[in-house]
């Protein structure tokens, strides 16, 4: 693996990317010969109904599972060469993700869930994430546990935590499913101060508003994506 950062690469490409799944009432085709490119700098919002296949493609994305068919390349290289070892290191490195539900440990403070990704380095990242608590506006929340903060502010410790490692990439899977429409705003707009950052961000959402803040939308539809 090439450790620089992959030049002129775009950090995440799908080059017809083809994924089925086999169960018991047969071959499903989750996703069908889907091209996408994460572009640095720019906020893409993948929309689709239930069941279209924004979950699979996400996972694609963030190199969680393998496609039936295609190519996954990040910065320029092509994942299925790499170990499992490797696999996992460049989705350490380059990769950040938020979910719909925050994921966050709720015995743990603002500050020890940013860090958390960190705690096989040896560097201490205690610091950065303060800062990184701090940009997203919860600079007075550091010693905060889960369940003392809003929802709002849960997905924006969600948000510092994706960015301790300085990602290339950051996914987010209905980053506003359990946010009001305000506070799901305020959050939007930290991400795109992320992607102003040079990050390329891709939220997979049935939630509109993802669409009014996202610089690219691009719908799927039964695993074929449209756009
Ligand atoms: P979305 O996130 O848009 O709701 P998914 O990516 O979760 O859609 O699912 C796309 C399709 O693939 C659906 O028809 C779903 O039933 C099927 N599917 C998803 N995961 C699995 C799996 N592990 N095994 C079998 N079928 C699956
Ligand atoms: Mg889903």
């Amino acid at each position: 693996m090439n450790d620089g950062d992959g030049h002129g690469s775009p950090p995440l490409r799908l080059d017809g990317i083809t994924k089925q799944y086999d169960g018991g009432g047969g071959t499903v085709t989750a996703l069908d010969d889907v091209d996408f490119t994460v572009e640095r700098g720019e906020v893409t919002a993948i929309m689709g109904p239930s069941g279209s296949g924004k979950s699979t493609m996400l996972n694609m994305l963030g190199l969680l599972d393998d496609p039936t068919t295609g190519s996954v390349e990040l910065l320029g290289e092509r994942v299925a060469a790499l170990s499992a070892r490797e696999r996992t290191d460049v989705r350490r490195k380059r990769v950040g993700f938020v979910f719909q539900d925050f994921h966050l440990i709720p015995t743990l403070s603002a500050v020890e869930n940013v860090r958390l990704p960190t705690r096989f380095l040896d560097a201490d990242y205690t610091d950065r994430a303060v800062d990184l608590l701090g940009r997203v506006g919860l600079a007075d929340r550091l010693r905060h546990t889960p369940d003392e903060l809003s929802g709002g502010q849960k997905q924006r410790v969600a948000i510092a935590r994706s960015l301790i490692n300085e990602p290339d990439v950051l996914l987010a899977d209905e980053p506003t499913g359990n946010l009001d429409r305000d506070t799901g705003e305020a959050v939007l707009g930290e991400i795109q101060t992320i992607a102003d950052a040079g990050v390329g961000v891709v939220a997979v959402t049935h939630d509109s508003l993802v669409g009014e803040y996202a610089d690219r939308t691009v719908e799927l539809v039964d695993g074929v994506l449209d756009g």
